[in-house]
């Protein structure tokens, strides 16, 4: 039997009934990644650690010890993430070597969870992208349609939870790149409240809007991702101390009373015609089921995506500075001094769009700009926080296209940035004001092309999230 295409919790039953175990599904995952292999979406495969670690599992569940429910479980995650004595390529020629000194504190609570990690994602160089062409290796090919793009940065991600390589993966969204994937390739992607999960030992892009999340085929497996990850960290500054809440008691099956918001912005030129109906059609399924649809407008949320693409970039063009090739990455012989050792590691090891984001950081940094430019971004980031407080005055969750078009073709949008900076509109708010948002499949477009809808919420009411989305995901099928 193909056990590949079942859900966490459907095979966390079967494991532990002795139907299945752990070496039997990471050998069909391992099989299924060579078979997709055309398909771009791992960069490495870990094949002898993770059929050690299954069959440690294995060894525990005959012992009759209880174990999480994600124990046994093959997953991949992005190769930003680090895994201690395997590569950490960011998708970049600088990292094509690097091997991580330490794990990350996601991978050390997936361990405590005894998930076993089987490769790590393809992605956007350095999480830069919502394409995964940007990657330096290859570009990875969306599973529903090999001519399009899976959507990025976390593109790898999505395509193996898409093409059944592996349960689940752990993706990081700065900008969009768990969502926005996830809707290309007809996942589920959640991008938790800043602060929620742990950034440490995850290669930053921009610090103060970077957060890791679960990529799943349900929103209940969503859940069970984000009980292992979730958690305070001692290691990371901005690791948030809240009380650690279990996510599997979100589900009531009832959204009775709940005020779903739409933005009437959210509405407006650009958005294909049929995205917006499925959109609309998911608040008629919420209303016939007992919630209130409220409409609201939020003036500044067009200024989101200026605002995110000045702050990102200033962050990595900080970020991205350690990147010389002193201690590790590219370096080139014989440089005649230590400028054009910069310069030439730095010109060599990034490519086109993580140079044309340092460009543009240190511009909007630069003196004489930093006013105009940072300062003025700052100031718009505080006035979207302010409008979403105020929105959330008004409803419960807010909901939206994740992305205002379905996977578009390879290549169509590589020459155009601007274009490819617009699949981000309705996610990067979201970032800004440091929200929860996860995005679902609501159906498929003429083309069979998956659409995804975006549920966005107050800071940490991932609960809320997860139920109002498990409403549509176990119920729309009733309509
Ligand atoms: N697409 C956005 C960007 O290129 C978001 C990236 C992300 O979330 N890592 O910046």
């Amino acid at each position: 039997m193909d056990y590949t295409k079942l859900s966490i919790l459907e095979l966390a039953k079967l494991l532990r009934e002795g139907k299945v175990t752990s070496v039997e599904l990471t050998k069909q995952v391992l099989a299924k990644i060579k078979e997709k292999e055309h398909l771009h979406a791992l960069n490495s495969v870990m094949e002898e650690y993770a059929l050690a670690r299954a069959s440690e599992v294995d060894q525990m569940f005959s012992e009759g010890k209880e174990l999480p429910t994600l124990a046994g479980i093959p997953i991949t995650i992005k190769d930003n993430i680090n895994i201690k004595g395997f590569n950490t390529t960011c998708s970049s020629k600088f990292l094509e070597n690097f091997v991580a000194p330490y794990s990350a504190t996601i991978v050390e609570n997936l361990e405590k969870n005894y998930a076993v990690i089987v490769g790590k994602n393809n992605m956007d160089e350095f999480a830069m992208g919502s394409s995964t062409e940007n990657s330096a290796f290859y570009p990875c090919l969306n599973p529903r349609n090999e001519e399009c793009v899976p959507g990025g940065s976390s593109g790898g991600s999505a395509a193996a939870v898409a093409a059944d390589l592996g349960f689940a993966s752990v993706g990081t969204d700065t900008g969009g790149s768990v969502r926005q994937p996830a809707s290309l390739c007809g996942v589920v992607g959640l991008k938790p409240t800043y602060g929620l999960v742990s950034r440490y030992g995850i290669v930053a892009f921009a610090s103060s809007l970077d957060q890791a999340g679960p990529l799943t085929k349900t929103v209940k497996d969503s859940a069970v991702m984000l009980n292992a990850l979730a958690g305070h960290d001692a290691k990371e500054e901005t690791s948030a101390n809240v009380e650690k809440v279990d996510y599997m008691d979100s589900f009531t099956g009832s959204v009775k009373g709940v005020k779903i918001g739409l933005i009437k912005e959210f509405f407006g030129e650009g958005l294909d015609e049929e995205v917006k109906n499925a959109i609309l059609d998911a608040a008629n399924f919420y209303k016939s089921k007992g919630a209130e649809i409220v409409e609201i407008s939020m003036p500044f949320v067009g200024s989101a995506l200026a605002c995110y693409y000045i702050l990102s970039s200033a962050e990595a063009a900080s970020n991205l500075s350690r990147f010389d090739g002193v201690k590790y990455g590219v370096s080139v012989d014989d440089p005649k001094n230590l400028n054009d050792l910069y310069l030439r590691n730095r010109s060599q090891g990034f490519g086109k769009e993580v140079k044309r984001r340092i460009m543009l950081g240190n511009y909007v940094l630069s003196s004489g700009y930093y006013d105009a430019y940072y300062k003025k971004a700052k100031k718009v980031q505080r006035l979207l926080v302010q409008q979403f407080a105020d929105t959330f005055s008004k409803c419960d969750v807010i909901l939206s296209p994740t992305s205002p078009t379905v996977a578009f073709k390879i290549g169509e949008k590589a020459n155009d940035p601007l274009a490819m900076y617009l699949s981000d509109i309705y996610t990067v708010p979201v970032n800004i004001a440091e929200l929860p948002a996860i995005s679902i499949p609501c159906g498929l477009n003429k083309d069979n092309l998956p659409i995804g809808m975006q549920l966005i919420g107050k800071k940490f009411s991932e609960k809320t999230l997860f139920n109002v989305a498990d409403v549509f995901e176990t119920m729309k099928g009733e309509n």
